[in-house]
């Protein structure tokens, strides 16, 4: 169903802007093209029914290609162009897509790493002379409990996990954005994260079912404020989708207001801790506008809570809440940990059953989750979050495991020892990432020449948001009584 209601409304909303790039701008009827054109080279050349992964950035036919691939009864597994390519080479291995697509230019090394499988490269939108929208055909599309996606998320070991959301999941999620958020007509919606993030579906498929336009960002842009203020400066936006911290650079903008930018009404935050700072300074600024908190893993489909931020929950909360279930979804709290059942559950960690079935299991008859996250439901029924009960932590709105870093850092040959502590500031945010070592430094480099050559090797398989900040050199790390490095003894003495 979901893919079909997405091409019906788009065949009546031709004329329609559904991709606003910076320099380009596509119509409904571009993308039911550009559909059609990855649609039938997957028929052509995918060598099985296994997923396609689409590597590319944020553009047009990258949304393209993943709609292609889903409209072809296949997931899609979104890859970011940025993606070291050790990190590449994962997720190709554990995907084994039945054909690769890419959209983005490639560097000789991705382009052998893809060598191995059919690969496509498509880099520019040719129109079809007299395209056909009675053409696109929706009766191989996947449906019901196939899988819709897969996203790659940091994993404890250094390997990503696959996250494999079904089409009933995601199509359950959208429905309750669209129902539950402020509906604006001729809907001018922020897309901020890679494609490869769980919170680009937020603005992506509401906007897709509701013939609104998605203001996507490139990382060009979202990695140069001066571009950034531009194009936002120059763009009508009505719903701003982000984490709290990317709304958190606007914030330091004097212009920022909504004097500036009146069709601005609706914030929708997620990813990461809404602080109380942020939600205040942002209702000061815009105060008739609606801001969203709301909460949920990737695991669970975007958001499975939310709460309306209005003065009087600023007056009532410290730290602000996270929400109410949305419906078909229940919320448990088992030994302090927050516990989500219902139909957002993803179907597990793809061709992984070992940490599928440590995170997922079935609860009342329902599937369910491990967020491990801690929280508490208040006396109002508000979900309010505590805490991380593990080393998961979200520095700049991205997911990473501590544990992913340290095992990158031990990999490399000179370091022996690697713990890897976030420091928080008094909102709960992480604002640094600090790697305590144990390393054999040469006695020709200091320690920031040396720090300065990790980083670098560090560079070839980690993502950039996850490099540490900060290199701290100890000759040894102190234990605790059963063995184990003390971490809270480093995080007393370093943070
Ligand atoms: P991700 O899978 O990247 O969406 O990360 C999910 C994790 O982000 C959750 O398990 C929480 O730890 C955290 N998170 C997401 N939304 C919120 C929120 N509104 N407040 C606090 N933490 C959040």
């Amino acid at each position: 169903m979901l893919l079909k209601r997405i091409l019906e409304s788009a065949r009546l909303n031709l004329i329609k802007i559904a991709v606003a790039e910076k320099d380009a701008a596509y119509s409904y009827l571009d993308l039911l093209d550009a559909v059609t054109q990855f649609q039938a080279k997957i028929a052509e050349e995918a060598t099985s029914s296994r997923p396609v992964l689409v590597f590319g950035r944020n553009d047009f036919l990258m949304l393209a290609a993943m709609l292609g691939a889903m409209l072809s009864g296949r997931a899609y597994v979104p890859v970011d162009a940025h993606t070291p390519d050790e990190r590449l080479e994962m997720i190709v291995a554990a995907s084994k897509p039945s054909l690769i697509f890419s959209t983005a230019e490639l560097t000789d090394a991705q382009r052998g790493l893809f060598s191995a499988f059919t690969h496509v490269e498509m880099r520019t939108f040719e129109k079809t002379a007299d395209f056909d929208v009675a053409r696109v055909d929706t009766s191989n599309a996947v449906s019901a409990d196939k899988i819709a996606y897969i996203i790659y998320t940091s994993g404890t070991t250094g390997v990503p996990k696959g996250v494999a959301v079904s089409v009933r999941n995601l199509e359950t999620f959208s429905d309750w954005m669209i129902s539950d958020f402020e509906q604006i007509k001729e809907n001018q919606i922020l897309e901020q994260p890679p494609y490869s993030f769980d919170l680009s579906i937020f603005s992506i498929y509401p906007s897709l079912l509701t013939a609104g336009t998605l203001v996507s960002l490139s990382k060009d842009e979202t990695s140069n404020f001066k571009l950034l203020f531009e194009r936002l400066n120059t763009t009508v936006i009505n719903t701003w989708i982000s984490t709290p911290s990317f709304v958190d650079i606007f914030l330091l903008d004097p212009s920022f207001t909504q004097e500036n930018h009146p069709a601005l009404t609706q914030f929708i935050f997620c990813g990461e801790e809404l602080t109380h700072k942020t939600a205040e300074k942002l209702l000061a600024k815009f105060p008739s506008a609606t801001v969203y908190n709301t909460f949920g893993p990737t695991e669970a489909t975007g958001a499975i809570s939310s709460v309306k931020i209005t003065p009087e929950i600023l007056e009532s909360y410290g730290r602000l809440p996270i929400g109410k279930a949305k419906p078909g979804v229940s919320l448990h709290i088992l030994d302090g940990e927050i516990i989500i059942s219902g139909n957002s559950v993803a179907t597990g960690y793809f061709e992984n059953p070992e940490k599928t079935a440590a995170a997922f299991f079935m609860l009342a008859g329902m599937p369910a989750y491990h967020t491990g996250d801690a929280g508490f439901i208040d006396e109002k029924g508000q979900l309010n979050y505590q805490g991380r009960l593990d080393f998961q932590v979200k520095f700049n709105g991205y997911r990473i495991e501590l544990q992913d870093i340290e095992a990158h850092l031990i990999a490399l040959s000179s370091v022996n020892q690697a713990i890897v502590l976030a420091k928080e500031n008094d909102q709960h945010k992480v604002t640094a990432l600090i790697a305590v070592l144990v390393a054999d430094k040469p006695s020709a480099l200091t320690e920031r020449e040396f720090s300065k050559m990790l980083k670098g090797e560090l560079a070839k398989t980690l993502m950039d948001y996850m490099m540490p900040t900060k290199f701290v050199y100890r000759s040894e790390l102190p234990l605790n009584q059963n063995g184990k490095i003390d971490r809270k003894r480093l995080e007393a003495e370093i943070l």
